[in-house]
């Protein structure tokens, strides 16, 4: 268990072409482009959650899943005119994994003893997804860019 790294989907928005061309990965300076910000500088969980999404299963945390589809969910262009869409594999570290089945919106953190949070299927959850807090926890790998 100790230092467990997983792989794990992680969708966000990009306001730009960032992907659209392998022979030009520029990355741009927008402030909502939160694909260039994190490819940029890695995750950050004080700009998690600001994408407009009022609902934070888990409280203000970085969300992964081992489930591509859930990530497609959270991938979007952002009105960009753009035939693909990507999203992230990222190295996650799970260390040890609190479960929970129901919803806990004011999360900041796992309880005491505990270093990510694992949502299993069940209840309301469709998909599993993983919760962390902190910001070195987590690292964009890979890039997936895929035509709709
Ligand atoms: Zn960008």
């Amino acid at each position: 268990m100790a230092g467990n790294e997983c792989r794990r989907w992680h969708g966000t928005k990009r306001l730009c072409n960032i992907g659209d061309n392998p022979a030009n990965p520029t990355l741009c300076t927008q402030g909502g482009c939160s694909m260039c910000s994190i490819l940029r500088t890695s995750f950050k969980v004080a700009k998690a959650n600001v994408s407009g999404r009022i609902f934070h299963r888990f409280g203000k945390g970085i969300y992964v899943s081992s489930t591509s589809s859930k990530a497609y969910n959270y991938a979007s262009n952002g009105g960009l005119a753009s035939q693909y869409s990507m999203i992230m594999l990222t190295n996650v570290i799970v260390g040890q994994g609190h479960k929970l089945t129901q919803d806990s919106q004011r999360l900041t953190g796992p309880p005491v003893g505990y270093h990510s949070v694992l949502e299993e299927v069940a209840g309301s959850l469709v998909y599993d997804e993983l919760a962390v807090y902190n910001d070195d926890a987590i690292r964009p790998s890979w890039l997936v860019v895929y035509k709709y």
